[in-house]
């Protein structure tokens, strides 16, 4: 038996400091984790349950791409967010287990077309033009928790062009990340090699061409993304 076409292959992420390489199965994504964006966004940021929305693989933009500015919008927006590499997957996963699936942790963005997201907001429509677009998942390389351990508390950034426009810390997500973990895992059969990012903080707004997008999660990792 044969294949009858040839794949694509997923771009996997660096391991910083290190020439391996961390293969990525899924990409889960974490709406409005932290209450000061929740309120940007015009909603209520008491603890309602979390809720999930996917990209697909082929939206990683590995930390040095430029973000290609995507077609059919007039309103990109950055969102930075902590990303969660599972090295191991599962079901039901115990809140008090959660972490012993982490393989580590980066800082990635999760690109959105607010305009998209606003209308199928209003039409009840699903969200995937808004933010499963190419590109829209530029990520940092993996920092594995065998040597950062697990943050719980640390800075999260974005400076464009060398302004401060996202300041928060990680201690502000309204469901942590043993949370999460736990959360999704009803709800999907985690693999090896998923990712989640888990939401930004507020302060999203619009980027443009010729933007320089530079963020980090302390003690986790940095990004770099022009767009283009
Ligand atoms: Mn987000």
């Amino acid at each position: 038996m044969k294949y009858v076409i040839v794949a694509e292959p997923v771009p996997p992420l660096a391991v910083a400091g290190t020439s391996d390489l961390f293969p990525v199965a899924r990409i889960f994504c974490v709406g409005r984790n932290y209450a000061e964006h929740a309120r940007e966004m015009g909603h209520d940021p008491n603890r309602e349950p979390p809720f999930f929305f996917l990209k697909p693989p082929t939206a990683l933009l590995p930390d040095g791409r430029d973000f290609p500015y995507p077609p059919l919008s007039q309103d990109v927006h950055y969102e930075m967010e902590l990303v969660v590499a599972l090295r191991q997957g599962g079901s039901n996963i115990r809140i008090d287990d959660a972490l012993e699936h982490v393989y580590g942790y980066a800082a990635g963005l999760d690109m959105t077309r607010r305009d998209l997201q606003a209308q199928a907001k209003k039409l009840a429509r699903p969200w995937e033009a808004a933010k499963a677009f190419d590109g829209s998942a530029p990520c940092g390389a993996i920092n594995p928790a065998s040597i950062i351990g697990h943050p719980r508390t640390g800075a999260i950034w974005l400076d464009v062009n060398g302004q401060r426009v996202q300041q928060s810390d990680i201690s502000q997500l309204i469901w942590s990340i043993p949370e999460v973990i736990a959360e999704l895992s009803a709800l999907f059969t985690l693999k090896p090699g998923d990712l989640i990012f888990t939401g930004t903080p507020s302060g999203v707004g619009p980027v443009h061409r010729g933007d320089l997008l530079h963020g980090g999660v302390e003690n986790v990792g940095e990004l770099t993304v022009r767009v283009v």
